[in-house]
């Protein structure tokens, strides 16, 4: 028989498919794109049917398939074509490429009811009577007999035999006996009711005031919320929220419950806004991307509150209008949940069409979600990085915001980069692609202008407002009147100061979390280091104790060296802890919080900190870089930077790029509001371009800058990259492997492709592994995707672990 072969991707770290028989039991069920389980060495493992073949190879001894899971193909051709593509541009195995694609396993049975039909019950009961003839085969009629037995309806889930052939019930489908409904089964979902405004414009003149605080709620200041909330915010009765309903002010949905936060208490406003012109030109030339169909990128590059979003939703209900659906990625979690709301809003009261996937679903969650995109029940996703596997049909539109976040590459095998994969999927599905930043990646960026990308340009804030104004507080000066290295400035105190007087907010940014970055000795120079990585150990005060950021590891804070055993030990470089310690000394009034890792340690309490910040029951925040995406705070007056120099310093050639997407990012958190905002970035080297230019809020004299200097050390965009790891605990090893792949390698140095290192890799020790790094370069990208595929067969073949050779194609950073 046809096909009785297939091969499986598994989740191991092996570069192959296998070879399984698919049983006679079987055949019609498992087909490409379909999740098996399969006897593998002495376990079970769930894997996906890559293709279906007619032969295997000989030799080898071939096992069956044990199970399907689903009715349905999980994954879509497009979506095995996609994983394909991964696996082969990041060198990954093909395995956890789709592992990583998938929902998660601990999930909803997906179950078929099969009914029969009026038609099929009709002729079951004359079938009762012996010498109708029919047009079914015994077991056909025996088939149908069973069905009626169960009152007409039988559920199956996936791999039950039916005691039927599939050709056999396929037939009895076409001729209209009996039908075939897929259901999803788990646990009932916890739903809301949650409310949007609906009248956007005039015949509100009659509202009275307790109407128009929910109106107020609704349309400006909050967006679509949960009535429970609703009714607490606007102070009113149940009755007439559902007077308002009925009378066609708002509408109403159920939405899951998410467990995970409420991103209403963020104090993010929601869009309801009529395009202004610079958004309706750059929304023009999106719909005229619609019309010409096929795959093409645009760049949406708006600065900081020209009101992307808006241009965002518009696409996404053009892209509806034209029968397609849509992804829309974020970079984090919270935005998901505020964009979904707001599409829900738009899109979703009218049909159910929404689906949200991020990580913080639970498991059951995330699968239901995944599930109903897979069905087609919902047209619209929004997500985070892995969101780019939605198992959408028919994409007609894939959004980046942000396109530049680091988040959106995934560090761990597969270590694929969303926003790329976005553009590849959108080719592969002849859909279009936008991404949206203040700040694109010079790749992108480099793309635009040289007419890879369409670039769409917004340069004005909303409703005319202002940028903020940004000034540089040279601190070398600042340390000459003063004589004190204190970490906040005299003018960050004379700004924050104002603030408080004029009760508007304050955020302060200070990129390290902990008191102290580091410990040294006075007598020997020692510094005290982490005992698994070859990091400086941050000094923790409010839990005094030295932590490593790396792996986690805990030491006592020491009274004396442990090398020399000199008394004279001291804390140096400020972390955030330090500087909301001095606000708070040179502050005693204002009520200050601090938003990082440490005090963030779940979303409900960053959920929290962010709100109490959102609804003015806070004067000053500080934090990491966890303050300066996105938000919308409105009465942010003053955005203080300390030491904006700190990430220039790191070993990395993005080190100029980071530092400037930063410093504009959080630069365009002041002033979003109706007052105007204003930003002191503290540095030691004011010099600096990255600097300069964020200063001036200027992208395109910085993207030209480092560009040039790009082009003179031969970095992307003008070299394609690739970061070798070697590593393993014993050192030794660590060495020989990375000696073996020089070897390897040394033949094919300076032809097509520029090879450095072996050297002790930036970190050169991690969660106690030992790590050396290579680093290639060519100007074509193919030349290092053969040359590392060699290299890893060649690590294969010379009993290299997998894991010890760590191959990152495109990275983000380089430690
Ligand atoms: P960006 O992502 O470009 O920084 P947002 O999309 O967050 O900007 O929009 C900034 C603010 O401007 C939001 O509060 C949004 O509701 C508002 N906004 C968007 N479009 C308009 C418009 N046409 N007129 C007035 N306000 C708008
Ligand atoms: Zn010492
Ligand atoms: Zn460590």
């Amino acid at each position: 028989m046809k096909e009785s072969y297939c091969n499986i991707a598994l989740p191991v770290p092996l570069r192959t498919t296998f070879t399984y028989l698919v049983p006679e039991g079987l055949r019609g069920q498992v087909q490409a794109g379909s999740r098996v389980l399969v006897p593998f060495r002495k376990k079970s493992l769930v894997g996906v049917v890559v293709e279906m073949t007619e032969d295997a190879p000989e030799g080898t001894r071939i096992r069956d398939v044990s199970r399907v899971l689903d009715l349905a193909p999980a994954l879509t051709p497009k979506l095995l074509e996609l994983g394909r593509w991964i696996a082969g541009y990041y060198l990954a195995p093909i395995g956890e490429v789709f592992r990583a694609m998938l929902p998660p396993q601990t999930e909803i049975a997906l179950k078929r009811q099969i009914l029969a039909t009026e038609a099929g019950k009709a002729l079951a009961e004359k079938l009762k009577d012996r010498g109708v003839l029919t047009d079914l085969g015994n077991a056909e009629v025996e088939f149908l007999g069973k069905l009626l037995e169960k009152k007409g309806v039988l559920t199956v889930t996936p791999g039950r035999k039916l005691g039927l052939p599939p050709q056999a019930f396929e037939r009895m489908q076409r001729r209209g006996y009996i039908e075939v409904r897929e259901i999803l089964e788990g646990r009932k979902r916890k739903t809301q009711q949650v409310a949007a405004w609906k009248v956007k414009d005039g015949s509100t003149q009659k509202l009275g005031e307790q109407e128009q605080r929910v109106r107020a709620l609704l349309e400006t200041e909050r967006g679509p919320l949960p009535v429970a909330r609703l009714l607490k915010l606007a102070h009113v009765s149940r009755a007439l929220l559902e007077r308002m309903l009925r009378d066609g002010f708002m509408e109403s949905w159920e939405e899951p419950v998410d467990p995970a936060e409420d991103p209403f208490e963020t104090g993010y406003t929601p869009s309801a806004h009529a395009l202004n012109e610079t958004q309706e030109s750059a929304f023009k030339a999106i719909r005229g991307r619609f019309e010409l169909g096929g795959f093409g990128v645009q760049l949406l590059h708006g600065v900081t509150g020209s009101g992307k979003t808006e241009v965002y939703l518009r696409s996404v209900q053009e892209t509806l209008a034209h029968g397609k659906t849509a992804i829309v990625l974020v970079p984090e979690i919270a935005l998901t949940l505020w964009i979904g709301r707001q599409c829900r809003a738009w899109f979703g009261a009218r049909f159910e069409g929404v689906a949200v996937l991020h990580s913080a679903l639970s498991d059951v969650e995330r699968a239901r979600e995944w599930w109903r995109v897979r069905k087609g029940e919902a047209r619209v996703v929004v997500g985070t990085r892995s969101a780019v596997f939605a198992p959408v049909e028919n994409l007609g539109l894939i959004i980046v915001d942000e396109e530049q976040e680091g988040s959106y590459k995934q560090e761990e095998t597969p270590r694929y980069n969303g926003r790329d994969v976005a553009i590849v999927r959108a080719k592969l599905e002849s859909g279009a692609a936008l991404l949206g930043s203040a700040t694109p990646s010079l790749e992108t960026y480099n793309n635009a202008i040289n007419g890879k990308y369409e670039l769409l340009t917004m340069t004005t804030r909303v409703e005319n407002r202002s940028l903020a104004s940004v000034e540089i507080v040279d601190m070398r000066e600042d340390f000459q009147h003063t004589h004190q290295a204190s970490p906040i400035s005299r003018a960050l105190y004379t700004g924050i100061g104002e603030c408080l007087s004029f009760n508007t907010q304050a955020l302060v940014l200070i990129n390290r979390r902990g008191y102290s970055w580091s410990v040294l000795c006075r007598g020997c120079g020692a510094s005290v280091e982490c005992v698994n990585c070859s990091i400086s150990m941050t000094y923790h005060k409010s839990r005094n104790r030295l932590e490593c950021h790396y792996c986690g590891s805990v030491q006592a804070v020491p009274k004396t060296c442990t090398k020399c055993d000199s008394k004279y030990i001291y804390f140096f470089g400020e972390g955030s802890e330090h500087v909301e310690e001095r606000l708070r000394r040179e502050f005693p009034g204002a009520r200050i919080a601090r938003l990082d890792r440490d005090t963030a340690r779940t979303k409900q309490q960053y959920q929290e900190t962010l709100g109490a910040f959102a609804s003015g029951a806070l004067d000053i925040l500080v934090g990491t870089q966890m303050l300066a995406k996105g938000h919308d705070f409105q009465r942010v007056t003053l955005v203080g930077v300390i030491s904006a120099d700190s990430s220039l310093s790191l070993p990395d050639f993005r080190a100029a790029e980071r530092t400037f997407q930063l410093l504009t990012q959080v630069a365009g958190r002041a002033g979003r509001g109706e007052l105007p905002g204003r930003v002191l970035i503290q540095t030691y080297y004011p010099e600096h371009y990255a600097i300069q230019d964020a200063v001036r809020q200027d992208y395109v004299s910085f993207y030209e800058r480092e560009l040039h200097f790009r082009r003179m050390m031969a970095y992307p965009p003008f070299t394609s990259l690739a970061n070798v790891i070697v590593r393993d605990t014993d050192p030794e090893n660590a060495i020989k492997w990375s000696r073996w792949l020089a070897e390897y390698f040394s033949p094919h140095d300076g032809k097509a492709v520029r090879i450095l290192g072996p050297a002790s890799a930036p970190l050169a020790r991690l969660k106690k592994e030992h790590r050396y790094q290579f680093l290639l370069k060519s100007s074509k990208r193919s030349v290092l995707t053969k040359l590392l595929s060699g290299a890893l067969a060649f690590c294969e073949a010379n009993e290299i672990p997998g894991t010890a050779v760590l191959v990152d194609m495109d990275p983000l950073t380089l430690l």
